[in-house]
Formats: C-alpha cells, structure tokens, sequence
C-alpha cells in the first residue's frame, strides 16, 4: 500500500522551523547548559523519529520520552543520544526493558530505586545503570519531597547497579504571570541541592526548567532544561513571547473534495446546527473529528485558501466538514485548505483554537490522530 500522504488530509511538519527553534533556544543557554528535546507523545503530535533527529542536529543533545515504547522508537530508529524516561517506570519487566535499551528512568522514590537495584543485580553482566532522581518542589506529580531529597539521594547512592545521572524537578506555573510561586519551587530546590551536597554527594546534573523557564528565568537553566512547546514554535504564555522569534512547526492541511451551491435557508451537517442564510457556495473537506479536530469547535473554526480566510460551518463531523467558500470564485476539488496554519498573509495558529477551547496549545497540537500522516517539509 502506497502512503497516500497529502491526498486527503495531514499535518505537515517543518524541521526547518524546527531546527531555527532549536537554535534559538540553544543561544539562550550558557555553554555548560545542556538542552534536552521533550519529544514525549510522539513530540508533542509531530512525528517522534523526524523531530528528535533534527533536534540533535541543531542543538539539542538529549532527548525525554514519557514512556518506554517511546524510547524504544527513537533507539530502534538508530538514535543514540541519552534519553530520559519522564514518567514512572515500577515493574521489574520495565527495568530489563530500560537496562537493555539503553534508556535512563526517573526514580520517585526509595521504593522503586530498590526494585531497579535488585532487578539489575539479577540481570547478567548488567552495566550500572544511569538513574535521575525526581524532587517534588510543588507539582505534586512524580518525586521525593524535597525535605527528603538528600535522605533519598544517600539511599540510591549506596545501592549497587545505580549511578547517579541526575537530580531534578518539575515547574507546575512557570506560565504563570505571578513569579512567587516558580520562585518559592526554586528555593526549595536549592534547598535540597544545599543538603544534597551537604552529605557529600555531587550530582553531575541538576535540571528544573520547562519552556516557559528557558525563556523567563535563566537563574532556573542549572545544567539542563527540558524544552517542549518552544522548540515546537509556540510560546508557553502571552506575556512570554519576549525577544525570541519562534516559528511553528506543525500545520494541519485538507484537500476539498466537493463543492456545491446551497440555497438559503438549507441546513449543514448533523443537527442543522447551521442554516444558510442567504445562497451560498459549500465545500465539504476530508478531515473530522476522528483526525483530531475539536468537534466542540464546530462553526467556529475557519479555513485558509487561496490565502483567504473561510468560516467552516456545520457541525464538524468524524471524517468531513464543509466550509461557506462563497468569497473564493470557482473553488476546485483537490485545492488545499489550512486549518492550522499560514496561507499568504493568513495565520491560524494553535493559540486560537486553545484560547477558543479554553484549553492549552499542548493539547492541540497532541490531539492530532495517526489517521493523519505526518508529512515532512
Ligand atoms: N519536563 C517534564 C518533566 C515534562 O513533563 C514536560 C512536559 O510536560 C517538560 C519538561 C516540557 O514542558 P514544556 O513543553 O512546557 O517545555
């Protein structure tokens, strides 16, 4: 079966865009700053193998995955970067799966960096494993509190077949405007490096920033930080779209597949939920809510054609929706339409369907669905 890629409807990644990203962030960073690519949820709906390749090309030199067949993709496609699993891993079957991929976990806790240690021991010739230690600093996800950080730091240090990659932890409102809140996760991080190095352990990394801390807080960066939605062209929050020109990656295309005239008066889709007020030309487009499109966004979203805005109308279906293309003469079957994305001096980006949503740009553009083949640029 040949891969149809753009004959009815796909997300086209630029990694040009990306790797000017990549670099962007990486000027922002001293040199002693590693700059890890979050490619988690198969980067962030873009496509793992592609994203993670360019990223490493253009600066990055690490690589964070939420899960093991995350990882595991990005090995099998021959990558050889370090790559850090975010998520939790408790199983001993996970453990073999990390040791003999070359994966490097996160331990949240005592309990778990046991299990890793005897796992390992069990396994033949196994080589001491690289292992980074989750601090809970506020998130209230994964993590030791940070009152116990050196107290669990000691434990792992002592158990044999471990070796202390890492300590880090999570922002939980570093897009927040109010600063006091990052801050006060700061301290508390400096807190347990204070007594980390205090019983005589010297992690060779510290790591806590995200996106939005890459851009705002450069006291946060320590040795790493983890980039997600920057390096994907998109900022983490209004007020951080500071001195640095980033460039989305990710636009969602479909081709029209019909047009037609609609009389006045003639109700659109499922529900009738639109009813045309006047004649008008319709188009239907092969993309629905099975790819990905928010159907809670049905008669709001539009269309870019012919570097025209159109209003999408109708409720948005599993595979279809239609567009009022009136203002646009003799539309044709095949021609492109950009639901996400620029066409000529049109944008519509993933902030607007977020904003409209009242949800965040990470969930948008994680919503596309594998229907849609990922199509490089
Ligand atoms: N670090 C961890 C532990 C994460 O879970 C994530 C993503 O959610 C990131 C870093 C990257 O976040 P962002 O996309 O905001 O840069």
């Amino acid at each position: 079966l040949k891969p149809m890629l753009r004959e009815r409807a796909w997300v086209e990644v630029d990694l040009r865009a990306l790797a000017h990203n990549v670099r962007q962030v990486r000027r922002r960073l001293s040199p002693t700053t590693d700059l890890m690519a979050v490619v988690k949820a198969d980067a962030y709906g873009h496509g793992a193998i592609a994203i993670a390749q360019t990223a490493l090309r253009s600066g990055a030199s690490w690589l964070g995955v939420a899960t093991i067949p995350e990882g595991i993709e990005l090995r099998n496609a021959g990558i050889q970067a370090p790559i850090l699993v975010l998520g939790a891993v408790n199983t001993s079957e996970q453990v073999e799966a990390i040791a003999h991929w070359h994966l490097q976990p996160t331990l949240c806790n005592p309990k778990q960096a046991l299990v890793f240690s005897e796992t390992l021991g069990r396994l033949h010739g196994a080589a001491p494993l690289p292992v980074h230690l989750m601090v809970d600093t506020g998130m209230s996800r994964l993590g030791t509190c940070w009152e116990d950080a050196a107290e669990f730091v000691q434990w792992v240090q002592r158990l044999p077949h471990l070796n202390i990659a890492s300590v880090y932890s999570h922002l939980a409102t570093a897009d927040d405007p109010d600063p006091s809140m990052m801050q006060l996760q700061h301290q508390r991080f400096e807190q347990a490096i204070a007594q980390i190095h205090a019983v005589g352990i010297v992690p060779p990394r510290f790591h806590l920033a995200n996106s939005a801390a890459t851009l705002s807080a450069p006291d946060l960066h320590y040795d790493m930080v983890r980039a997600g939605l920057i390096l994907y062209g998109l900022h983490p929050a209004p007020h951080l779209v500071p001195d640095i020109n980033l460039q989305p990656v990710l636009q969602v295309k479909a081709r029209v597949t019909q047009v037609k005239p609609l009389a006045a008066g003639t109700g659109v889709s499922y529900g009738h939920s639109f009813v045309a007020p006047h004649d008008l030309t319709l188009a239907v487009i092969g993309i629905g809510y099975a790819d990905g499109v928010p159907r809670l966004l049905s008669n709001r979203l539009s269309g870019l054609v012919r570097g025209q805005r159109v209003p999408q109308i109708g409720a948005v279906t599993m595979d279809q929706m239609m567009l009022d293309v009136s203002a646009v003469p003799d539309l044709q079957p095949g021609e492109i339409v950009t639901l996400l994305g620029q066409d000529g001096n049109e944008i519509i980006t993933a902030d607007d369907w977020a904003n409209d949503l009242g949800t965040i740009s990470w969930e948008i553009i994680c919503g596309f669905r594998h229907r849609l083949p990922r199509v490089t640029v």
